[in-house]
């Protein structure tokens, strides 16, 4: 487990210097869900009331920390002893933290051991946040202004934020036919789910040995973890299979040609990748490895008639945002995108906000929408953090993403990339450090023939300016060739 907990947790229980306090009945400002969404609205609260008592509930046993390195960085992460401290090597080479502490230590609210009360340490000093972890909201009253933890704590706030993120999907792939109860385990152990730190630990684990793994989807998380395996899959002499409903990778967001393009550079990384084929049915058989050793094997069969075998499959089928407390508290939940409906200025009700992947706002500029990314994460709670405190303004900026597959292919985007929208491209001919194709570009979405969308395809530090021309929303197919010219993007 990771082991540099303390500097980030700060006041210790058993500290004599500090005074232990019952968790109390109300906190003016209460966060439910301990992930990137909640610390940003945090850090918002305390820049505003530096004094701010804040209650932060998760239902994780870590403090707030950050996804994305888990399906890149972490990979790439040679020391043992940093990936097991949670801790990767960034592309400037420093090390860094998965948790966010910046200047930022909590106080961790514990069962007393005698009374069994949480009870924490109020330190004489500062005034720390408060975090509970392990623990989940099951209940919001809207009217009497309270949450109900699992173990039945009522607490009252002056304002909440509901920040609980999403849930991974699961297919039903451990129906077998097998009346073996024994192998029908070995089915449900060994088809997972990956979303948190223990994820990555379990699959850093699995593949430092010889295994076949199967990725089940062809979105973001699905690709980049296929790249990210490839390369150490390849080096212990494994094997990475992705398996895509689709006609290639990522083909929500990119146009045809384009996901035809990445998957095949998926391919030439030592990705196998099924194309337009689904898995009907897993089940478990007892074979001998090369070694002639006894070893439990999965077996996929998949929707074009075919059987693959595995060791262990990832599903990767996307997220069910966590609406049941809002859903239950009688708040609006988004039939079109998920989530739970809030205005511009990321209200539910009075008193209630939400942000991050759970939230579906009024994006004042491209209209109704839910993001699933880390900036929106950020920034959306931070924003719902400054106007928990008073500042009452429309969350108007536009978020942007990005994502690694590989060393081919880097892009980040911005507005709406969605591949049903009319795309034009702009790419940078072949030269000696861009050889591919599609090796360096611009991609345009249109929507009514203005740009809502960009894509900077393997040219990092133009982003701002694409956010400049959505923001504008009076660019227009015409403007493109002009646009292409500002972006130079024979020059990075
Ligand atoms: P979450 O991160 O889901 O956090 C919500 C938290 O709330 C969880 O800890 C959950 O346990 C807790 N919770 C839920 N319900 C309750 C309850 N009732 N009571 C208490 N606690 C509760 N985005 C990018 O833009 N770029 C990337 O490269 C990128 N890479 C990613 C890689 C991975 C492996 C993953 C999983 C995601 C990645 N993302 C990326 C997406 C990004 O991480 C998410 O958009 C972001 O984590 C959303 O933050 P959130 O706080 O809204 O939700
Ligand atoms: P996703 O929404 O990006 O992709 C879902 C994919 O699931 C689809 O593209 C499809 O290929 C597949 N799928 C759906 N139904 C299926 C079925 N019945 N059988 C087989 N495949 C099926 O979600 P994800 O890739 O699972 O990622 C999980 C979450 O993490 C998302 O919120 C995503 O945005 C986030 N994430 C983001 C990044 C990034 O922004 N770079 C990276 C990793 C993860």
């Amino acid at each position: 487990s990771p082991t540099d907990l303390p500097d980030i947790l700060g006041a210790d229980l058993n500290s004599t210097d500090t005074e232990r306090v019952p968790l109390r009945s109300y906190y003016p400002y209460v966060l439910v869900g301990g992930g990137t969404t909640a610390y940003h609205a945090l850090k918002a609260i305390r820049e505003s009331d530096p004094e701010a008592d804040v209650l932060i509930i998760g239902a994780e046993a870590m403090p707030p920390y950050s996804r994305p390195p888990l399906s890149k960085e972490m990979w790439r992460t040679k020391s043992a002893g940093s990936r097991n401290a949670l801790k990767f090597t960034d592309w400037q080479g420093h090390d860094q933290s998965l948790f966010y502490n910046e200047g930022m230590s909590y106080t961790v609210v514990k069962p007393d051991p005698a009374t069994d009360r949480l009870v924490y340490s109020v330190h004489p000093e500062r005034k720390l946040p408060i975090l509970l972890l392990r623990q989940q909201v099951t209940d919001l009253n809207v009217d009497k202004q309270q949450i109900t933890l699992a173990n039945g704590h009522a607490i009252q706030y002056g304002k909440v934020l509901l920040a609980t993120g999403g849930t991974p999907r699961a297919l039903a792939l451990d129906q077998t036919d097998d009346d073996d109860e024994a192998l029908a385990a070995v089915v449900r152990a060994r088809t997972t789910t990956f979303r948190g730190y223990q994820d990555f630990t379990r699959l850093d684990e699995l593949t430092q040995e010889p295994h076949e793994i199967v990725i089940v989807g062809g979105g973001f998380l699905g690709s980049e973890l296929a790249a990210a395996l490839a390369v150490r899959t390849k080096a212990v002499g494994g094997r990475v299979t992705q398996i895509v409903p689709e006609e290639g990778v990522l083909s929500a967001v990119l146009p045809q040609y384009l996901s035809h393009w990445t998957t095949e550079r998926l391919e030439a990384q030592g990705v196998k990748v099924l194309r337009q084929t689904e898995v009907k049915q897993v089940s478990a058989t007892q074979l001998q490895d090369h070694r002639g050793k006894d070893r439990a094997k999965l077996v996929l069969n998949l929707s074009n008639g075919s059987q693959i075998s595995a060791d262990h499959i990832v599903q990767a089928v996307g997220i069910e945002p966590n609406v049941v407390l809002a859903k239950d508290a009688g708040l609006e939940i988004d039939p079109h995108h998920g989530g739970i409906a809030v205005n511009a200025e990321l209200q539910a009700r009075t008193n209630v906000y939400a942000a991050g992947d759970v939230a579906s706002y009024h994006d004042v500029l491209l209209g109704r929408r839910r993001l699933e990314h880390y900036d929106h994460a950020a920034q959306s709670g931070y924003h719902a953090g400054k106007n928990m405190c008073g500042s009452r303004s429309p969350y108007l900026y536009q978020p942007m993403f990005w994502s690694d597959l590989g060393p081919d292919v880097s892009f980040e985007a911005v507005g709406l990339v969605d591949s049903k929208l009319a795309t034009v491209s702009v790419w940078a001919k072949p030269s000696a450090d861009a050889p591919e194709e599609y090796g360096r570009g611009l991609l345009f979405y249109l929507k009514d023939s203005r740009i809502v969308g960009m894509i900077a395809w393997n040219l990092p530090g133009k982003i701002d300016m694409a956010r400049q021309v959505v923001l504008r929303h009076e660019f227009r197919y015409k403007h493109i060739q002009g646009l292409t010219r500002v972006f130079n993007i024979h020059q990075l």
